[in-house]
């Protein structure tokens, strides 16, 4: 820390991404990346822009805007799209959450603790029940802000339409932001709720099923006027918050959805393939609806396996949070990784009994 840092940011805890290296030949399950590439027009689109990249990129996204309210159902006003969601959830802690009360899960995504400590927010932690899934009543009439996460990270564990409906209603004169990062793996999309209330914001995002992580896109859906708030935070921090190869590429994902919804397909079936084999080997799951799994050993703690795997050429997650630092959350990978995966594992296991 230099001796120049403003006072207030000198106690901020980042947030940590997960290790992302570079050239090594590891098969990488830790950042729930899409194993797959990006479809072909998305690759010529970012060729094309790259050529222009002397020239501003369009401030309003109209054409990606168009493109996200046509599939979701949605009017164009009711877009936003950003340098990845992780912007949508800084802005919506800035512009709605400052100075003002929050609650989250206190299982989440790591993000959110560190954006309303960011921006000086009154957070609440709501622990999750014994199975490690939320109970939504918690959030019912609680008279604060809410952010949540679902299909949940790391537990891959869902709510219901109907259940964010109860918490969205009853707290009519707050904001429930819903993070719907994880949605096409299996979880029940809250979209709809955006024509019928006024106080919730759903957001989503090309890193996961749209094999764009490294483009940074985010996107969400939320009442006009919302949307309309999210715009001034933009143009008052990073008007071009979307560059144009990125944008372009968005365009062309929409146009290649089936592909891309195919794609989260083949990860459900290999999801489902690793919890059948996991569990004949002794492994408590979540009940993941996500592109990963959280998983223990009774013979293995998290910390030992993640290192264990590593060792073999295999990078999971593992987080030294209470409750959870037993677990491992596993990216879903292609069939083939995650057959090299269990193996590995297998032989670990093995070596353990042995011991
Ligand atoms: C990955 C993730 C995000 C952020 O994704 P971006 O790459 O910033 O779009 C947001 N929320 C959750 C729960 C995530 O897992």
């Amino acid at each position: 820390m230099s001796r120049f840092l403003c006072d207030k940011y000198a106690p901020l805890k980042e947030y940590t991404p997960g290790e992302q290296p570079q050239g090594m030949k590891f098969i990488k399950l830790n950042t729930n990346e899409s194993p797959y590439p990006p479809s072909e027009n998305v690759i010529t689109a970012a060729k094309e822009q790259s050529e222009l990249l002397n020239l501003y990129s369009d401030p309003q996204a109209k054409e990606l805007k168009k493109a996200l309210a046509e599939r979701y159902g949605t009017e164009y006003e009711n877009v936003f799209v950003s340098n990845g969601s992780d912007e949508i959830l800084e802005f919506f802690f800035m512009a709605f959450c400052s100075d003002r009360k929050v609650a989250y899960p206190q299982i989440s995504y790591g993000f959110y603790p560190v954006y309303a400590q960011l921006f000086g927010a009154d957070a609440e932690e709501i622990p999750l029940k014994d199975d490690l899934s939320i109970d939504h009543n918690d959030y019912v009439a609680i008279n604060k802000n809410i952010v949540i996460a679902n299909p949940n990270a790391p537990t891959g564990i869902c709510l219901t339409k109907n259940e964010i409906e109860q918490i969205v209603s009853s707290n009519k004169d707050n904001i429930v932001l819903i993070d719907e990062a994880y949605v096409d793996f299996g979880g029940e999309s809250s979209v709809e709720l955006v024509k019928k209330y006024d106080n919730i914001v759903v957001c989503m995002t090309f890193s996961k099923s749209r094999s764009l992580a490294g483009g940074r896109l985010g996107f969400c859906f939320a009442n006009e006027k919302i949307i309309q708030d999210l715009e001034k935070i933009k143009y008052s921090t990073n008007p071009y918050n979307v560059n144009r190869m990125t944008q372009a590429c968005g365009v062309e994902a929409i146009r290649n959805d089936g592909y891309y919804m195919q794609n989260a397909k083949k990860i459900i079936c290999t999801r489902e393939y690793l919890i059948g084999e996991y569990k004949a080997l002794g492994f408590e799951i979540t009940d993941s609806k996500a592109n990963f799994i959280f998983a223990s050993h009774s013979d293995i703690s998290g910390k030992e396996l993640y290192e264990e795997l590593r060792s073999h050429g295999i990078l999971v997650r593992h987080f030294s949070t209470p409750r959870i630092s037993n677990f491992v959350r596993i990216s879903i990978g292609t069939q083939e990784d995650i057959q090299t995966l269990v193996s590995v594992t297998k032989e670990i296991l093995k070596a353990r009994r042995a011991l």
